[in-house]
């Protein structure tokens, strides 16, 4: 933006344009609603070295987006995931993800963050749209609009702003200082208590493409996904043994990274493959504080916030970045036609301020049970007590049935974009959902008569 252009009105102002961002900016391109977003990074598709699992929850609405096949030519899918105690032994294995893609029409996959990023920013058709090197640095809202200061000394107005900027977010901060009858600051509801090693590795021989691997032990521990042609996305996750608040939480050197890896190396993942092996054959390797917390407070008339700034959860779900899409969609879905049918002017205050209250109602429950549920996993993979041990002990039962039917109640609530069409792998999720349901209330009526994985007729 040069010095010279003058302060423009927008209908919807997007801060970030990470995941949730540009989930958001594709959707509303393609309603037709005039949008700005603005990203604090000089590119749409940083370079960070991190990877995504992305799952059919997210993977549908991507697929609305017009990006499935973009992403698939990056991935392949998960098939295997193996449970290993701290010496190697296997604890239970499943292969569960692999009926994935036949039984929902999308399989679970891991691709780089990067790529991901790039795929969607290319799909822009309006890439003025989205600014970067232009960090909003602060917005004030009155009952006309809110106004957002930029980093370079302009300012913009917009109807709705929506915060998509991450766990530091200052969308959320704004929010919260809105309040009146109570204050809070992220430090009382985000606090970090594990850090984790992020990595990529090439293939290495003994861990095939679609192998997956958890380890359970104290202390750090190792989480395993594979992408195409064997690459290999790694997890170290480290208890911290005390609570920091945002504020505080550590920084790390890459000294602290292969202190910390150097321990676990002799970790044995299968027969003939140690931890150490990966970590040797690493490209990149970052370590990071894992932030958890779930804003007390979503949106104001104004503002509102969706993905990390409103719904941190650490990654052993591997569900951030899909609930990042999910609460962009079901946002959208709340405003539904206020900005597609305006012509020109601004919506209704009314309206506005019910739609945003109306999406936080809906996603906060979701978001809250998807936040805890990552946090328990985490936890069983670090030897946790409580609910994170019964995680642990219950793993030896778990057949390949239950954990598909676990993972089909999970994906059931998950939302569309209404607005945009649904292709035909979109609809057969939504048929083998309803299938799903149909036979399980048909089972529970029967006296459960049938295994879970007869429930999707599937041979034992
Ligand atoms: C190690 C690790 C592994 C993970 N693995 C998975 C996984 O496998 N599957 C999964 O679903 N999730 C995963 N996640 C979580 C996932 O990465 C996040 O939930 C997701 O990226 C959140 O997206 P977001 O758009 O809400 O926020 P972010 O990705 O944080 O994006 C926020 C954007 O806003 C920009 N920004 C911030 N402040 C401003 C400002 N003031 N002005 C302008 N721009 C601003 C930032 O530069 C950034 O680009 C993982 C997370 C970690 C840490």
């Amino acid at each position: 933006m040069s010095p010279s252009v003058t302060p423009e009105r927008y209908p919807v102002a997007i801060v970030g344009g990470g995941i949730a961002g540009l989930t958001l900016a594709l959707a509303l391109e393609k309603l037709g609603v005039r949008y700005v977003l603005f990203e604090s990074q000089s590119s749409l598709a940083p370079d960070r070295g991190a990877s995504v699992g992305l799952q059919p929850n997210g993977l549908r609405i991507l697929d609305q987006l017009g990006l499935i096949d973009k992403i698939e030519q990056h991935t392949g899918t998960l098939q295997r995931w193996r449970h290993l105690d701290g010496q190697g032994e296997l604890i239970s294995e499943t292969k569960a993800l692999g009926y994935y893609q036949s039984l929902i029409g999308y399989g679970p996959l891991f691709l780089e963050r990067r790529k991901l990023l790039e795929i969607m920013a290319d799909e822009l058709q309006d890439k003025t749209a989205a600014k970067t090197s232009l960090r909003v640095v602060s917005a004030n809202e009155s009952s006309d609009g809110v106004e957002l200061a930029l980093s370079d000394g302009h300012s913009i107005t917009a109807d709705l702003v929506i915060g998509a900027d991450g766990v530091r977010s200052c969308i959320r901060e704004a929010i919260d200082m809105s309040r009146t009858e109570w204050h809070s600051e992220a430090n009382e509801y985000i606090n970090t208590q594990f850090a984790c090693i992020y990595g990529i590795s090439g293939a290495i021989q003994g861990i095939v493409e679609g192998d997956c691997f958890s380890v359970y032990r104290p202390e750090a521990t190792v989480l395993i996904f594979t992408g195409r042609n064997g690459t290999i996305f790694w997890f170290v996750f480290e208890d911290l043994g005390q609570t920091y608040g945002l504020s505080t939480t550590p920084r790390y050197t890459n000294d602290d990274i292969d202190a910390l890896c150097d321990s676990i190396a002799h970790l044995r993942l299968t027969a003939s493959v140690r931890f150490g092996d990966v970590y040797g054959n690493r490209s990149v390797a970052m370590k990071v504080p894992l932030e958890e917390g779930l804003a007390p407070s979503w949106h104001t008339d104004r503002m509102v916030i969706v993905g990390d700034a409103a719904h941190k959860m650490v990654p052993n779900a591997a569900m951030g970045a899909n609930q990042a899409i999910e609460s962009s969609a079901t946002l959208l879905n709340e405003l539904g036609n206020i900005f597609t049918t305006k012509d020109g002017g601004s919506p209704q205050p009314e309206l506005l301020a019910n739609a945003l209250k109306r999406y936080e109602d809906i996603r906060k429950f979701r978001a809250s049970e998807i936040v805890q549920r990552a946090g328990t996993i985490c936890r069983a993979q670090l030897s946790h007590s409580g609910p994170a041990a019964a995680v642990r002990q219950e793993l030896p039962s778990l057949t390949d049935g239950d954990w598909l039917v676990r993972g089909f109640m999970g994906l059931s609530e998950s939302p569309v974009i209404d607005g945009l069409p649904v292709p035909p792998r979109g609809k057969f999720f939504g048929q083998a959902v309803e299938k799903f349901w149909k036979r399980f209330r048909a089972r529970q009526a029967s006296g459960f008569k049938t295994s879970n994985l007869e429930l999707f007729e599937i041979e034992a």
